[in-house]
């Protein structure tokens, strides 16, 4: 009897165990399957920088037990593309911690294809769903870029990146050169991002990625979502159009 009760025992537990780990699995597995909404992730970062505004900071998600939980995996719910500028740091910004950005800056946030491909891993390998081309005021590398002339060694490089925003902005009739050569910076890289092929283009169209510009006030702290990036790209498109129409 002893032997039958040990042997019924053991087979319960072996059970439990056996429920236990397809728990186990199925949560890792739908905590992989269920990236965050791009919506959500916006209305995340908008907190996040309101607190930050308000000193309210609440550093979350910096400490042993977050790098514990995320040191062999990571699930960042948004890709941060902005300017190497040390005033613009993403992750203090927008009050977020470790595993939550998935980041690639640059100095005046362009893109070349090094950076398109560490976007387009965060958005096909991780499922993150939303992209956030962060602009900010006072960047030196548009003022560069605005001030024109020969730049030294590879910032040249940087520049030309930055001089078909500035060519826009001298032509609009409202707001300063720099400030809308900053925001028009901010549009192309959009642009370029969301009509990228074969990876990031796709998943946008199929409704997984969304891809939108905002700008960084140094003074107060404040991030500005643009208001319709789908409005963006069309005018961006429509310009190109224009453009090719007259070649
Ligand atoms: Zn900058």
């Amino acid at each position: 009897m002893g032997k039958l009760k040990f042997k019924l025992a053991s087979s319960v537990i072996l059970s439990l165990s056996i429920i236990i780990s397809c728990a186990n699995m199925n949560a890792n597995a739908f905590e992989k399957n269920s990236p965050v909404a791009p919506e959500s992730a916006i209305q995340k970062l908008i907190e996040g920088n309101n607190r930050y505004v308000l000193d309210k900071s609440e550093n979350p998600r910096q400490n042993s037990a977050r790098r514990s939980e995320t040191a062999e995996s990571q699930h960042p719910f948004a890709i941060i593309v902005t300017c190497s500028d040390s005033r613009v740091p993403p992750e203090i910004l927008f009050d977020q911690g470790i595993g939550d950005l998935f980041i690639i800056r640059t100095a005046g946030n362009v893109i070349d294809s090094a950076a398109v491909g560490s976007i387009e891993y965060a958005a096909e390998h991780l499922g993150v769903q939303l992209i956030v081309v962060l602009g900010h005021e006072r960047c030196g590398a548009v003022s560069a870029a605005v001030k024109g002339g020969e730049a030294p060694g590879h910032i040249s490089n940087l520049v030309k990146y930055i001089e078909p925003a500035v060519e826009k902005a001298k032509h609009m009739k409202t707001g300063g050169l720099i400030d809308n050569a900053i925001n028009e910076n901010v549009s192309i890289t959009v642009e370029k991002i969301a009509e990228s092929e074969p990876i990031l283009k796709e998943l946008r169209e199929k409704g997984k990625l969304k891809v939108t510009g905002a700008f960084y006030d140094l003074d107060s702290g404040a991030v500005q979502f643009f208001k319709d990036k789908t409005e963006n790209t069309e005018k961006v498109e429509k310009k190109d159009d224009a453009v090719h129409g007259k070649h």
